[in-house]
Order: structure tokens, then sequence, then C-alpha cells
């Protein structure tokens, strides 16, 4: 395997994600180091509910603003970057560039990162959030799936492709704002099969966490069919 691995590397030199520049130096994966720089990993001072990190404050971990004021049905959200810059440049290559190979090193680069106080162990399995029928045809592939086959591959958990699945076609959410988001989403997901959700500790995949609105809404849903606890884990965030 590290024989073919190292042949690989000469035949197809890993590149940035970001710049697309060779990565010569073994310590450099996924990104080169001026790239690397622009992202901003969100760990340190965080909420340990929905996980937004307060960048500007040293001070310790302490609930946020929005899930004081209303609790959301995840019980923990965590994110590996803050969505912008060279993490927003990928991702949109990925999802709107179709560009597959690069979805997948991102998916690699995601289960490399070690979640703010997040336990695998403490999960029976991976559920991504699933994409409208419309849509995956139009884009040919779901982007939380290839995030979350690499989650699975990472803590060999079961992935259940299909226990979420998408009841109502419903206008993108781009442009709107939190509570007309919550609006528009309320209703879309629906549970395939309860009794495999039934007291079962979920984790929930997607790329980007906006409002977490969409997560929010999977998290209602799955937790109106009997599921216990869930986490969400996305790609990036909006800061
Ligand atoms: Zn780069
Ligand atoms: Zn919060």
């Amino acid at each position: 395997m590290g024989i073919l691995k190292n042949i690989a590397d000469i035949i197809f030199p890993p590149a940035c994600l970001g710049c697309e520049e060779i990565l010569a130096r073994e310590e450099d994966k996924y990104f080169c180091p001026d790239c690397r720089r622009q992202i901003r990993f969100l760990t340190g001072s965080i909420c340990p509910i929905c996980g937004i990190t307060f960048f500007d404050s040293p001070a310790e971990s302490h609930l946020c603003g929005n899930c004081i004021e209303q609790k959301p049905f995840f019980s923990l959200a965590r994110a590996v970057a803050a969505y912008e810059n060279v993490m927003l440049e990928a991702i949109q290559k990925f999802k709107y560039g179709r560009d597959l190979s690069t979805g997948s090193h991102l998916a690699s680069f995601m289960a490399d990162f070690p979640f703010p106080d997040f336990d695998c162990r403490a999960y029976d399995m991976i559920v991504p959030v699933p994409l409208h029928i419309k849509k995956l045809r139009q884009r040919g592939f779901n982007q939380a799936v290839i995030l979350a086959q690499a989650l699975k591959k990472k803590w060999r958990m079961p992935l259940t492709y299909f226990l979420l699945k998408r009841a109502k076609f419903t206008l993108t959410q781009t442009g709107l704002k939190k509570k007309e988001r919550e609006g528009n989403i309320k209703g879309a997901f629906a549970v395939s099969d309860e009794k495999a959700a039934e007291g079962k500790n979920i984790i929930l995949v997607d790329d980007v966490f906006t409002t977490g609105a969409t997560v929010n809404e999977c998290a209602r849903t799955l937790r109106r069919a009997g599921a216990k606890e869930i986490a969400v884990l996305t790609l990036a965030r909006v800061i």
C-alpha cells in the first residue's frame, strides 16, 4: 500500500486544494502553507452547542446568544473552518464545478480534523443531509454523501444513506434570512425507517452550516422519529 501510494504521488503529485500548486513537502497535506494561513479553523473558545468560535474572546467556552434564545434540536454542531477565502473557493469548485477529485480530498481533510469536544464512539451511525432528487439529477452527486463516506472510512461506522429523505422540494436557501430559512425548510424532510432511527445517536453530515436552519430541521425530524442525540458535522461554517 505504501509503495503504491508513493508511485501514485509521483504520477499524480498532490496539489493544493486552494491554488492547485504541487505540494512538494511531505508535511503539507491538502493545502500549501500560503493557502493554509488563510483558513480559520473553528477551535478554541466555542459555543458548546452550535460550535461557533468566539475569535475575539480568549474567554472559556460559553453558550452563544442564538443557542440561549432557542435551543437547537441537535446537541452539538462542529465545523472544520470558516466558509471564506480558500475554503469557500474549494467547496464551490467541488459543488458547482462538480470537481469530485477536490471533493474527495476535502472529505479526507474533514475526516482528519479533530472536532473539538466530539467523540465519534458515542454515535451509532452517520447520515448525510439529503438532496432533493431534482437537485441530485442536476448536480450528479450529493456533496454531503462524499463527505460522509470519508468519515465512515475513518471511523469505521455505518453510513445510512437514505434514513433521511426530502419530503418536498424547497426553494434555495441562498439569500434568505434566518427566520425565512426556517420557514422555507420546515417539513422538507422525512425519515424513511423510523425503527432504524429509534433510540440512536446520529451524526448528521453536510458541507456548509449557514444559519443552521437545514440541519436543525433534519435534527427535528430525526428526533421526532425517536432518535436520541444528533451531532452535526460540516466542512465549513458561515461566520
Ligand atoms: Zn495553495
Ligand atoms: Zn451556540
